[in-house]
């Protein structure tokens, strides 16, 4: 027993004696918004010759941060962009102004997503930063955010007013810094820009919460103790960018464009917009934290989450869905026919294409949730199928295929789970015959 507290001890020690390095070595990121104009201040502890960045997409931040103080600079050398002297000596804060655009940076999420209200999300995984260098174990940073009296701030599921503190972790998390009143319920936050079209701004209001209560009552509660968050932000600017993604506990979309109206004029745009957030509001509620560590299973809460979409709509939108959905549907079974002639959908991650987890995805769980209603007469649906599936996970502690397709086991034929598992590991000779027959099956 005294070896063993001993040991802990120690322990306790060596956890104190690096939390102190840790602490000593931060970087504190101090975010404001004035009037109209973004601040970024940075301190450290002890002096640093500079600042240095964990995402560096390219050299944007040369054109877009300019230092308050002319003694300073924003450098790019060998691909890392770093805060310096100009003199080169050592230094322990700098302010930086901020360009509040949107701009499109390579494989990373906008920095800034502009609402039409002078507000904006901004991205905190933009601002993480390291003293003189960032190391491969790099990861986030302690935050704190300012702002005026009539200016509030959206993060971590919360309203905050004035002021907000807490440590960024991973890629961060976009923050809604703006005016604009939110739609706040139980469930969830939005902010959909108030100056998008009333074609695209009325459907998103009336159908968030609707999807969020619809998959919630055939899903159960939200496990996260942080609230989700859902944004839909709009720059009518010129450009045809939409940019759209989610971030732990919350879910964005941004249009920078100004033929917006003209793509209204198209009825499935709407749809696809609704379908977007549907499919990952899914993702909300099938709860399961460790999907996505293989990629190569992507096929199990990709393609979930595109069919659970799909139900999602037909039932609360029929009159506009149906069509859409066959639509979808015929397209992601020729798409994954196509990828299937080529290689086994298992390998699909390994050659960094995604796509197909969703299109075949799409096909194996809406053949599952077909067969799943036909051979309880209606009694059961893949939702009842997935709510197992997420029950087996917690209790053995991961996600996986295998449990998938335990959970499947008392709800569809043995025949078409053979069929769909096929689909997945084999080389087929004809991948298009193959689901024709699993949908006669
Ligand atoms: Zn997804």
């Amino acid at each position: 027993m005294k070896a063993v507290h001993y040991l802990s001890f120690l322990l306790g020690l060596c956890i104190l004696v690096q939390a102190k390095v840790l602490a000593k070595e931060e970087v504190n990121i101090h975010l404001s918004k004035k009037a109209d104009t973004w601040y970024v201040t940075y301190t450290t502890n002890t002096l640093t010759d500079r600042i240095a960045f964990i995402s560096n997409p390219d050299d944007a931040r040369t054109k877009r941060w300019k230092s308050t103080n002319d003694e300073f600079e924003v450098v790019y050398d060998n691909k890392q962009e770093f805060i310096q002297k100009k003199d080169g000596k050592a230094f322990s804060r700098v302010q930086l102004t901020l360009t509040p655009t949107y701009t499109h940076l390579p494989k990373s999420y906008a920095p800034f997503a502009p609402y039409s209200d002078g507000g904006a999300l901004i991205h905190t995984g933009r601002l993480f930063a390291c003293m003189n260098r960032c190391d491969e174990d790099a990861n986030g940073g302690q935050l704190q955010v300012e702002v005026e009296d009539n200016t509030h701030i959206i993060a971590n599921g919360k309203i905050y007013q004035q002021s907000a503190n807490w440590k960024g972790y991973d890629d961060g998390q976009y923050v809604y810094i703006g005016r604009q009143s939110p739609i706040e319920e139980d469930t969830f936050i939005a902010v959909v820009d108030a100056n998008l079209p009333e074609k695209i701004k009325i459907p998103l209001n009336q159908s968030l919460p609707k999807i969020m209560a619809f998959f919630e009552s055939h899903l159960g509660k939200y496990s996260s103790n942080v609230k989700p968050m859902l944004f839909a932000s709009y720059s009518n600017t010129s450009g045809q960018d939409i940019q759209g993604g989610v971030l732990p506990n919350q879910v964005f979309i941004h249009w920078n464009m100004n033929n917006l109206n003209e793509r209204l004029k198209d009825e499935d745009f709407i749809t696809a917009t609704l379908w977007t957030f549907a499919h990952e509001a899914a993702h909300f509620y099938q709860n399961s934290p460790l999907l996505g560590k293989d990629k190569s299973e992507s096929w199990i809460h990709e393609g979930n989450a595109e069919w659970l979409a799909a139900i999602a709509l037909r039932e609360l939108y029929p009159e506009i869905s149906e069509s859409f959905i066959a639509k979808k549907w015929d397209e992601a079974k020729a798409n994954c026919i196509d990828v299937l002639i080529s290689y086994r959908l298992a390998d699909a991650a390994d050659k960094g294409k995604y796509r197909p987890y969703y299109q075949c995805g799409m096909i194996i769980h809406s053949i599952i949730d077909k067969k799943t209603r036909e051979l309880s007469q209606g009694k059961y649906t893949i939702f009842d199928v997935w709510k197992d599936f997420k029950n087996t996970n917690r209790k053995a502690g991961k996600n996986n295929a295998e449990y998938f397709w335990a959970a499947t086991d008392k709800y569809i034929p043995s025949d078409v789970k053979q069929g769909l598992k096929q689909l997945i590991k084999d080389r087929l000779a004809s991948p298009s015959r193959h689901i024709d027959h699993l949908e006669a099956l």
